[in-house]
């Protein structure tokens, strides 16, 4: 098995949100009030993602923050699933792409209006040919919320093109009925050969009912609750992108991972302390064990040569978790 290391080479940490709304769409907060919260939090980059537009928000850059262009593209419910409460749907986030240039005339306030259509086939159809025409912008595609948008695993094995599917989303985890985690959705693509990332994003609206605005502090404040910490050379849409694109980069609630790496055979895990500790592999189970001090900060687990895939995560005390990107063998 080759050696692999995902976090090798000069490079930093940089923490950052890829989902976000603002008053630009239905946020609550506007986007000057989004960056003084994250950047507060310790946040390097944002991704002020709001529906159907596309913005870079250039003024708000500076010399320690970036906002990084995207937009989420909504395709919504088919008209028979209306009235109960849920539906299907496509929600896609679009990410500037890294072998763009950020002056881009694309970039600023395009509105992109992705399809609607009333049955599930031609809506399905319209999945396929809205994330091809994203990536021939050259942009990189993810799959949101995939557990609250009621997909299905057949949905998502069938579509081809999206680079990551979100594995934990703060506001689906605050209010979208047990629909913030799909990690057990995420494996069962692995497992089929899919060869996609996992981000955890806030998706944050901060919405308080009826109408108001989620102060910090309240629990219905969605954002600062789920991140990527991307190892990348330097702050920029070119090289935060292109770690992106590449998987350098691990998601968290809570935990911290310094090391995860695939040396002579063997993985080695280095993490903040947490309670629990899962290797995750295919077809091979490896390892998972639990510690109640709560002081776990290593793993060592010698792979047995078959495994396609293996991927770790870690909880903490509190519930916290982190997981790294899968590192694939074939
Ligand atoms: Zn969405
Ligand atoms: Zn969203």
């Amino acid at each position: 098995m080759k050696d692999y290391n995902p976090f090798s080479g000069s490079g930093k940490w940089y923490k950052g949100n890829l989902h976000s709304h603002s008053t630009v769409s239905d946020g609550t907060y506007s986007p000057e009030e989004l960056k003084e919260v994250y950047k507060r939090h310790g946040y390097s980059f944002l991704a002020l993602s709001d529906h159907r537009i596309f913005y870079a928000h250039k003024s708000l850059n500076d010399s320690s923050f970036l906002i990084y262009p995207s937009m989420e593209g909504n395709m919504t419910a088919p008209g028979e699933m209306s009235g109960c409460g849920g539906y299907r749907a496509y929600h896609m986030q679009v990410l500037y792409a890294p072998n763009l240039a950020a002056d881009h005339p694309l970039c600023e306030g395009e509105r992109i209006e992705a399809p609607l259509k009333t049955t599930w086939d031609h809506y399905y159809a319209s999945a396929q040919t809205y994330i091809d025409s994203m990536r021939s912008r050259g942009n990189l595609v993810t799959i949101n919320h995939p557990i609250w948008s009621r997909l299905t695993y057949a949905d998502l094995a069938a579509l081809n093109g999206y680079f990551a599917m979100e594995i934990y989303n703060s506001e689906c985890a605050l209010d979208g009925m047990d629909a913030g985690e799909g990690t057990v959705l995420w494996d069962l693509l692995l497992r089929e050969g899919k060869k996609i990332w996992g981000i955890a994003t806030d998706d944050c609206h901060n919405r308080d009912k009826p109408d108001g605005k989620a102060l910090e502090g309240s629990p219905r404040f969605s954002s600062c609750r789920g991140w990527v910490q991307v190892y990348a050379t330097e702050l920029s849409v070119s090289a935060i992108g292109q770690a992106l694109s590449e998987g350098r980069f691990y998601s968290s609630t809570g935990p911290e991972i310094s090391r995860f790496e695939v040396k002579d055979g063997t993985v080695f895990l280095s993490c903040s302390p947490v309670q629990k500790i899962e290797l995750i592999a295919e077809p091979c189970r490896a390892l998972g064990y639990s510690d109640l001090a709560a002081q776990l900060t290593e793993a060592v687990w010698k792979l047995d040569g078959r495994e396609r895939y293996i991927r770790a995560q870690v909880t903490d005390a509190s519930g916290r978790k982190a997981w790294t990107n899968p590192i694939f063998f074939v």
